[in-house]
């Protein structure tokens, strides 16, 4: 009966011993010492997310937007770096979601089509209803502040709600629309959009 417990007992201590020195652990330490990896991002031109799994799963890769019929890509324009889509851990397969498209490249800083084009279009949409060009071109200069923070963002923030303001029911809820689509998060709270 003692040889047996004591058997029994030191089947137990190996265990315990082999699960906290064992590979379960190192690889676990290991892993978290590696740089993060990114399945591929594929993106439409007008900034549509096709998938953040472009490089598992290419079958979900498309050439054209199936909401826009813009072409797609999956690098960025100005330096080639690959979109960033959902985060890979190597041993869990797949740990995150994935990213909405990011608004400038992570790379070289160039503001992506999509960024350019929504704000070309708020901008557009702005001179409807802000017809002094001085006024015009002060909000022009601080759009880009509205998509990252940056030391100018409360100005632009005071800039735009004034034009919101200004636009009234016509025009005021499409420009809000584009700001949404172009602000951060943050910033749209302190827009008042969120
Ligand atoms: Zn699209
Ligand atoms: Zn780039």
């Amino acid at each position: 009966m003692d040889n047996r417990r004591r058997a029994l007992e030191d089947r137990v201590a190996q265990s315990i011993h082999g699960l906290y020195s064992g590979n379960m652990f190192r690889d676990f330490y290991e892993q978290q010492r590696q740089p993060r990896r990114y399945d591929g991002q594929q993106v439409c031109l007008n900034g549509h997310l096709v998938t953040n799994y472009a490089n598992t799963n290419p079958e979900d890769r498309k050439k054209f937007c199936p909401d826009c019929g813009q072409p797609t890509i999956m690098a960025c324009e100005s330096c080639n770096a690959p979109l960033q889509g959902a985060e890979i851990d190597p041993a869990v397969v797949v740990i995150g979601f994935g990213f909405s498209p990011p608004a400038f490249c992570h790379e070289c800083g160039v503001s992506h089509t999509w960024t350019r084009r929504k704000i070309d279009t708020a901008i557009e949409l702005a001179a409807e209803v802000e017809t002094d060009p001085r006024e015009l071109e002060k909000l022009r200069n601080s759009i880009g502040d509205l998509t990252t923070e940056t030391p100018r963002t409360p100005l632009a923030v005071a800039r735009f709600k004034k034009l919101v303001v200004k636009a009234g029911n016509t025009m005021g809820p499409a420009i809000s629309k584009l700001l949404t689509d172009i602000a951060s998060e943050a910033i749209q709270k302190q827009l008042g959009l969120k």
